[in-house]
């Protein structure tokens, strides 16, 4: 099993962690950007229930109304 390309080291270590996403590697990390950046919770989504859908949009599972 591999993880996502890591932009810093460029090995398939990028697994993803309830913040967003962390190399074991090198350390680096990738913060989710969830609602743009405008803070607070989102609605919960029908789908996989969690609180990310923003704008219409699920930025969890990609759900959309
Ligand atoms: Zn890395
Ligand atoms: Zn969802």
């Amino acid at each position: 099993m591999a993880g996502a390309i890591c932009p810093k080291c460029g090995e398939m270590t990028l697994w993803q962690k309830p913040f967003g996403k962390e190399c074991s590697r090198c350390g680096y990390r990738v913060y989710r950007s969830i609602n743009s950046g405008k803070g607070g919770k989102g609605s919960r989504c029908p789908l996989c229930g969690k609180y990310t859908f923003f704008d219409g949009r699920c930025s969890s599972c990609g759900a959309h109304e």
